[in-house]
């Protein structure tokens, strides 16, 4: 528990001095805790620590944290890969998806989001380093896409997704990020205000690059026991 508390002083203290290393103004970085296999007990710590907003990326996992949670104020955002038999759950359960990648998949969210919930908030998923095993959409596609989503009326559009191949270099990782933020402002479509970049390693290079959200699992939580499906 002392050691949570440390690690979430210590992300936040490293979004603060990122903030100000590029003249960024406080609080300009929203942190969204990645809460994937860590049990509800966790998670509820976290918020007693005054965290508000988790990520999660299997939908079952999830569910049953939701469920176990269901007593606090969280913001929930689905920030993994969409079956689309599985889009009924997430449009019920969800504030956020960050990983829209196909039009099909914002369709059916639009048409089974709640009609008496505020439209569901949406990034699309950029496959922002071109790799072939990646999910998210090209770069090239992704302003039609944009557009279609943007006509959904019960989803919000709020910005772009991406999560780059890793990397220890600090200007490959600004340059992945950069080609977000320009990708982005290339779309010059209003009301997108979301860059949804950085992790535990490659923060303070999406805050220089201007992330507006970073999803942060190990460096609050830390090492996680390896990926299930
Ligand atoms: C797991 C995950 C994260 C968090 O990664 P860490 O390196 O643990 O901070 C962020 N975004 C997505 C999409 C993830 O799947």
């Amino acid at each position: 528990m002392l050691e949570l508390q440390e690690n979430l002083q210590a992300v936040r203290q490293r979004i603060r001095a990122a903030e100000q290393a590029c003249g960024r103004p406080e609080d300009s970085v929203r942190l969204v805790a990645v809460s994937k296999t860590q049990p509800a007990a966790v998670l509820r710590a976290a918020y007693d620590l005054g965290q508000r907003e988790f990520g999660e990326n299997y939908l079952q996992e999830a569910m049953e944290k939701q469920d176990l949670l269901a007593d606090l104020d969280i913001v929930w955002h689905f920030i993994g890969p969409i079956q689309s038999n599985k889009t009924r759950l997430l449009a019920e359960r969800f504030d956020w998806v960050h990983s829209i990648d196909r039009l099909k998949i914002a369709q059916r969210l639009n048409d089974q989001r709640p009609p008496g919930r505020a439209p569901l908030n949406v990034c699309i998923q950029v496959n922002i380093g071109g790799e072939p095993t990646k999910s998210g959409v090209t770069p090239a596609a992704v302003a039609e896409l944009a557009q279609a989503v943007a006509a959904l009326p019960r989803l919000r559009l709020r910005g772009l997704m991406a999560i780059p191949a890793p990397t220890a270099d600090e200007r490959e990782q600004r340059a992945a990020f950069r080609r977000l933020r320009e990708l982005l402002e290339g779309l010059g479509m209003p009301g997108l205000d979301t860059l949804s970049m950085g992790m535990s390693d490659d923060l303070e290079a999406a805050v220089a690059e201007g992330t507006t959200l970073v999803r942060v699992g190990t460096a609050i939580f830390g090492r996680r026991p390896p990926a299930k499906g």
